[in-house]
């Protein structure tokens, strides 16, 4: 980190995400002081026994006064009414930060609020997470070794950009660079359809089966595949409403090529089936 020892950072929403951060940045000794805000009363007493910020401010005016960053960690939904609440406040030359997990529907709410995105706001998102969420499962190594998606604009400040990129990498991130609609379409294809496909298969086997009995029956496979069924459904709502386009473009891909594999049981297709298999395996082995 270049830029040197920061003065305040505040932490809106101090959830899993903003909880962590805000630990992880504390804990890193940079900032003079990190102050958090959230909307629960419940996580604002939390926050400071937990270690997780220095200190509480018991509204977004106070939260945000003075700040040199400000980092939004609210649910996606709720981002719309943060950014409409600090438009009105007056926020001298701080960077802001999101880390919502679609971006496009975070710059409409920014342009929303600002009229225009302003220079010193950077899009971000990282890429770590789990099924836990609120103040108590605040993690400070949770972004290690993760990676980090900064979306930048053409009109975004490169020195805001900087110092964002220079924050993740303290706290272990690996941080990339990637265009809005490319993070919004790569993430509707590898994160929002498979949490859809894990929600709705449990779903439909959960409501056919008495008392869950099915569940006892299921091997490791099933638990592998189903444990993102497990996230928090509120988060995933927004993330489906808010990111509607690329993952219905998705989602409508797969239902093509799952009707394809359909066909090729019904019919007994032996090569097509083995075809789609294979060429899986060999993908899913590119990996780690
Ligand atoms: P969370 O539920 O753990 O935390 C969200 C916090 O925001 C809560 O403490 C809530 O009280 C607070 N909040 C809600 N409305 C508010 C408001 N108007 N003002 C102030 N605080 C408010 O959720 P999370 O998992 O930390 O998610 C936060 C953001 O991070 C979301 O935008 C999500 O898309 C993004 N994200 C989540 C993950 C993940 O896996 N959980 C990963 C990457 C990004």
């Amino acid at each position: 980190y270049t830029t040197g020892k920061l003065g305040r950072l505040t932490v809106v929403g101090l959830g899993l995400i903003g909880g962590s951060f805000a630990k992880g940045m504390r804990e890193s000794g940079l900032c003079g002081e990190v102050i958090g805000y959230d909307a629960d009363p419940v996580a604002r007493n939390l926050a400071v026994p937990l270690g997780v910020v220095d200190g509480v401010a018991a509204d977004l005016e106070g939260a945000v006064e003075g700040a040199d960053v400000i980092l939004l960690a609210v649910p996606i939904l709720a981002m719309e009414k943060v950014l409409a609440q600090l438009a009105q406040m007056s926020l001298g030359q701080a960077v802001i930060t999101d880390v919502g997990s679609t971006k496009g529907a975070v710059v409409d709410a920014v342009v929303k609020a600002f009229g225009a995105v302003p220079a010193n706001f950077v899009p971000g998102h990282p890429i770590a997470g789990s099924e836990r969420s609120g103040v108590e499962a605040a993690n400070a190594e949770l972004f290690q070794r993760h990676k980090v998606i900064l979306t930048p604009l053409e009109g975004t400040d490169p020195v805001a950009l900087e110092q964002v990129s220079g924050l993740w990498q303290v706290l272990g991130a690996d941080v990339e660079h990637m265009a809005l609609a490319d993070h919004d379409e790569v993430l509707a294809a590898t994160s929002h359809l498979p949490h859809l496909l894990a929600f709705s298969l449990v779903d439909t086997l959960a409501s056919r089966s008495e008392n869950l009995e099915i569940f006892r029956y299921a091997a490791g496979g099933f638990r592998d595949f189903t444990r993102i069924a497990a996230s928090d459904p509120t988060m995933w709502r927004d993330i489906f409403l808010a990111n509607q386009d690329a993952v219905l473009r998705s989602l409508d891909a797969f239902t093509r090529d799952l009707a394809r594999v359909r066909t090729a049981i019904e019919e007994g297709d032996a090569t097509a089936l083995l075809g789609v298999f294979t060429r899986a395996k060999s993908a899913r082995e590119h990996f780690s």
